[in-house]
């Protein structure tokens, strides 16, 4: 049997993914579940912020003319008509020469246009006195000044975290629409792989990539549906894989694309089609099956664990974000310095894992202990991985890499 691979780079690749995927839908939910869902709504204010002229700063609200001779040999001194708290509003108009003791975030009385702080006063409770000129609406929020009513203040695909929760309950909007969460199916494959904490037969190991999918798949903004495991056994993936169809938006496996002749998910698709096997000139993760099971995308990961995890963060994540309704669907990438030189191993993509330091707002970066893609540690070492390309420079000490932090 021959199999048609495909080679390509992993930016067409990551490319090809985030085509073939698109948001599922809406829901609206109280803001107090949206930390981490993607808004699907524009959302407007419906007032200006603030509503009302208000001070910055504990002290005195006064108008500004009535201070204008003010000097240090002469002060002026101005009775003082009483306080305003936050929340409180003062019964009548201030006078021209007086003062009233005002709290940060009070509302300014009318007749007063600037606040003085009470560090640059003197005061006895009844009247203060007062060295320096001030300018007009000094230290004082002005109506409107921070948005108006009708402004555009959050748009679709904004990831919601904690200042957008904030910001959805200052513009008095309890519930939201959000982006559905994707649900992607999960299954791993492999005859050698067994159940965590269980006895297992000679040569057997834990099914760790799993347990890696369900923490990526959630951290990408999507809920894991956990297929479980599969020996190598075309059949049997087959039923696993149309039972999950029809639960899942994006299905992805892990092993079983190499080329060997019981790499379960070659010899399934070499039979049914529809999925395509890649052999992209990169370190870790090489092998690789993308296509489509049904209308459901299908992504075949290789089954080393380090792979798994590089190739997931690189090219399934930006997918599963845009899946998920995100307008950025790219993990950040810092310049940082080499440290520790990397023995760059090929001339294919590499994404040796690193260790991470920042030094007076610099990253600094040295190669992690371990960059076996056989070996976890060499994840759970690292912070992230090195972007090098196949003409980016070497990885030699004092060069200026890119490096990308690894999703947790
Ligand atoms: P494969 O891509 O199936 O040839 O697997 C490559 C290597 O990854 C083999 O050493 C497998 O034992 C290992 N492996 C495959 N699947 C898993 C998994 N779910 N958890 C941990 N290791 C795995
Ligand atoms: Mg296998």
């Amino acid at each position: 049997m021959t199999f048609r691979t495909h080679k390509i780079s992993p930016i067409t690749m990551r490319r090809r993914v985030l085509e073939a995927v698109k948001p599922i839908g809406f829901e609206v939910i109280p803001i107090e579940k949206a930390r981490g869902r993607i808004l699907g709504e524009t959302v407007k204010s419906t007032r200006p912020s603030p509503q009302m002229d208000c001070s910055m700063m504990d002290g005195f609200a006064l108008n500004h003319r009535s201070i204008r001779y003010a000097t240090r040999k002469l002060p002026v001194r101005l009775p003082v008509v009483g306080e305003i708290g936050a929340g409180q509003r003062m019964r009548r108009a201030l006078g021209h020469n007086e003062a009233v003791r005002i709290m940060t975030g009070a509302p300014l009385p009318e007749g007063a246009d600037c606040v003085v702080r009470l560090e640059d006063t003197k005061s006895n409770g009844h009247a203060v006195l007062i060295s320096n000129p001030t300018e007009k609406f000094e230290h004082v929020r002005l109506a409107g000044s921070e948005f108006k009513s009708g402004q555009v203040i959050l748009k679709p695909g904004t990831a919601i975290g904690a200042a957008e929760m904030a910001m959805l309950a200052y513009l008095d909007h309890p519930r939201v629409q959000v982006y559905r969460r994707p649900r992607v199916g999960l299954i791993s494959t492999g005859d050698e792989l067994g159940a965590v904490g269980k006895k297992r037969p000679y040569g057997h190991i834990p099914d760790s990539n799993r347990y890696a999918l369900l923490g990526l798949v959630e951290s990408a903004g999507c809920e894991p549906i956990d297929g479980g495991r599969v020996g190598d056994d075309a059949e049997e993936l087959w039923r696993k894989l149309t039972e999950l169809r029809r639960q899942a938006d994006f299905i992805i496996t892990s092993g079983g694309v190499s080329a060997g002749d019981r790499d379960v998910v070659k010899l399934l698709f070499a039979r049914r089609g529809q999925v395509d096997l890649y052999r992209l000139p990169m370190k870790p993760g090489k092998p690789q099956a993308f296509g489509r099971i049904g209308r459901t995308p299908f992504f075949g990961l290789p089954g080393n664990p380090v792979s798994a995890m590089v190739v997931f963060d690189l090219i399934i994540r930006p997918a599963l974000r845009k899946l998920a309704g995100a307008a950025r669907v790219d993990s950040p990438q810092w310049t940082a310095t080499v440290t520790k030189t990397f023995p760059r191993k090929s001339r294919d993509w590499e994404f040796p894992r690193a260790i991470a330091v920042e030094k007076n707002g610099h990253w600094e970066v040295s190669p992690a202990q371990s960059q076996q893609s056989s070996n976890i540690q060499s994840m759970t070492g690292a912070d992230g991985y090195l972007v090098l390309s196949p003409t980016s420079p070497t990885a030699v000490k004092g060069a200026k890499v890119l490096f990308m932090p690894r999703s947790i």
